[in-house]
């Protein structure tokens, strides 16, 4: 059977793709290797009763329009805001805790530096700004020419480092604004480029105001399973456990595709949501591939340095800063940062290029389980600990199951010196190396954005929508804006198809 379109990977940007191509009546084919639609936007039962957001864990960054045209709230999604925002507790028993109210954040920072009230604000204020402008270049279908005022661009090119020590001196509060920088990011505070990964982060509209930050009930699966019930009410066809081994080419233009086990779909356009380095470098036949792309396949930036854990608590954390544990009080539902201080995440990312992995990794983690219970058995808590710095390429040798336990030991021993309860309450652990994310969601070097988003990379310099070869189209986070769960590229994939096929999106 021949389709108009085939999307490979039903990762949350091809859902979104095949969502506005078959709501616009089109025949659309989704195929995903995996057994479970969402790649890294997904809630999995990891252990019976429990729903595990195994990968990505927080929304901020999916476009609005997306929510509100394919009126994704009718099937199941809601994000409700994270507040505090951030909790950072440090082992000599004060802690740094953030959020909406103004007011509060001002007596906290206050507790450390009378003169980071106002630095903190004005912060937040130009990161905030800079998030907006981003957000509008994210919204242009031609971003390499998006164009920054100098003073702008020197900031986004600089470090996270830079930027926050311009406005706020206190090692702590530094530290917990530059972590937004890092994530995903092998790269340290002070290199450059990390201030364009901060700003990212403040891009996101979803939650209702500039750069904030939420859960989604149900946990990241909900996104996905909502997109996947409005492609499927307007018409796509499904099929997991699909891997597609090869894009059909012919006389310089995509046909269709094969299966790994020989099974071939023909279709008018192939949209890609797998990497850059599947999509040209493993799917396509390297005589169909353009030298300057093989080149830029070959340099794409991809070494994923993040590992995540999740954890099956039996209580809640007891923080020696913040004690108390029977019910939940603010600082568990914000995101809790082991972070002291820039210098403390600058050596986790030295120790990763010296000794293979952070002796005192950057820590950010999620408890959903006050707001939203229903995702573990009464009483219990899920711990999701995003981890740095733990690269794909090790210099001390390949990942072993050794150096996994050893990863685990230094994680929740780092943990342990804020909340010591947490080792003993332990009933169940899922650690996820960049090799198992490569293994379980299909990234290439475990990278979490489908590869970096520094300088080289982003705007312009990420790959386009549009490929070299004639009906292929990159729908996944290696095209422009690149990572997170934004729905951009599959957006941008789904609009640049109508207008090459002349048949504008109804919506
Ligand atoms: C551990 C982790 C934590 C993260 N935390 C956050 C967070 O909290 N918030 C946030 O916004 N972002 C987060 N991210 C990033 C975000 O999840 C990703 O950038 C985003 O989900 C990528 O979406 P995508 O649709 O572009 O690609 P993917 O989700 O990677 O989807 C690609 C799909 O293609 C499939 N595929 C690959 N090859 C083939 C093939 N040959 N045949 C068929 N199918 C194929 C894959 O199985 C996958 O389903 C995180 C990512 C990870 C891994």
């Amino acid at each position: 059977m021949s389709y108009d379109a085939i999307v490979v990977g039903a990762g949350h940007n091809g859902l979104v793709a095949a969502a506005y191509l078959a709501k616009a009546g089109r025949r659309v084919l989704v195929l995903e290797r995996r057994d479970v639609l969402g790649g890294a936007a997904v809630s999995e039962a990891v252990w019976p009763g429990w729903t595990v957001s195994t990968a990505s864990y927080v929304c901020s960054l999916l476009h609005p329009r997306i929510i509100e045209e394919l009126r994704l709230r009718s099937y199941g999604y809601d994000a409700y805001p994270k507040d505090p925002s951030s909790f950072t507790p440090l082992q000599d028993g004060r802690s740094l805790l953030l959020g909406r109210d103004d007011a509060q954040n001002a007596s906290e920072i206050a507790r450390f530096d009378r003169d980071d009230v106002a630095g903190f604000a004005a912060f937040e204020k130009a990161a905030t700004a800079l998030g907006s402008q981003l957000f509008d270049a994210f919204e242009r279908d031609d971003p390499e020419n998006v164009c920054f005022d100098d003073a702008t661009h020197a900031t986004l090119y600089g470090s996270a480092a830079d930027f926050v020590e311009r406005y706020v001196k206190t090692p702590v509060v530094q530290a917990t604004l530059a972590t937004d920088g890092l994530i995903g990011t092998y790269a340290g505070p002070r290199d450059p480029g990390t201030a364009y990964v901060l700003a990212y982060h403040y891009a996101g509209r979803a939650l209702g105001s500039q750069g904030a930050w939420g859960f989604v009930r149900g946990g990241m699966g909900a996104i996905s399973r909502a997109l996947a019930l409005v492609a499927r009410i307007a018409g796509a066809t499904f099929a997991t456990n699909a891997t597609v081994a090869r894009i059909l080419v012919r006389d310089g233009r995509a046909y269709g595709v094969a299966l790994a086990d020989g099974t071939e779909f023909e279709a008018h356009v192939v949209l890609s949501g797998a990497d850059p380095i599947a999509t040209f470098g493993e799917m396509l036949a390297p005589s169909d591939l353009p030298a300057d792309l093989a080149a830029r396949v070959a340099d794409w930036q991809i070494e994923g340095c993040s590992l995540k854990l999740n954890l099956a608590l039996g209580e809640l954390p007891n923080f020696t800063a913040r004690p108390g544990n029977r019910d939940s009080q603010a600082h568990h539902r914000a995101t809790i940062h082991v972070a002291p201080s820039i210098d403390y995440l600058q050596n986790a990312h030295d120790d990763a290029r010296t000794l293979g992995a952070s002796r005192e990794p950057m820590l950010e983690c999620f408890m959903q389980t006050p707001t939203d219970p229903s995702l573990a058995p009464p009483g219990k808590h899920l711990l999701s600990i995003f981890a740095q710095y733990y690269p794909y390429h090790r210099i001390d040798g390949p990942w072993t199951q050794a150096q996994r336990d050893a990863a685990q030991t230094t994680i929740v021993d780092t943990l342990a010196k804020y909340a010591p309860n947490i080792p003993d309450s332990i009933e169940g652990s899922q650690l996820l190396a960049a090799p198992d994310l490569e293994e379980r969601f299909g990234l290439h070097g475990g990278h979490i954005f489908h590869g970096e988003l520094l300088p080289g990379q982003i705007l312009g310099e990420r790959f386009s929508t549009r490929t070299p070869i004639a009906g292929l189209y990159l729908c996944g986070s290696g095209a422009s804006p690149g990572g997170c769960v934004s729905g951009i590229p599959g957006l941008r994939a789904a609009r640049a198809v109508a207008v090459d096929t002349f048949a504008p999106l109804p919506i």
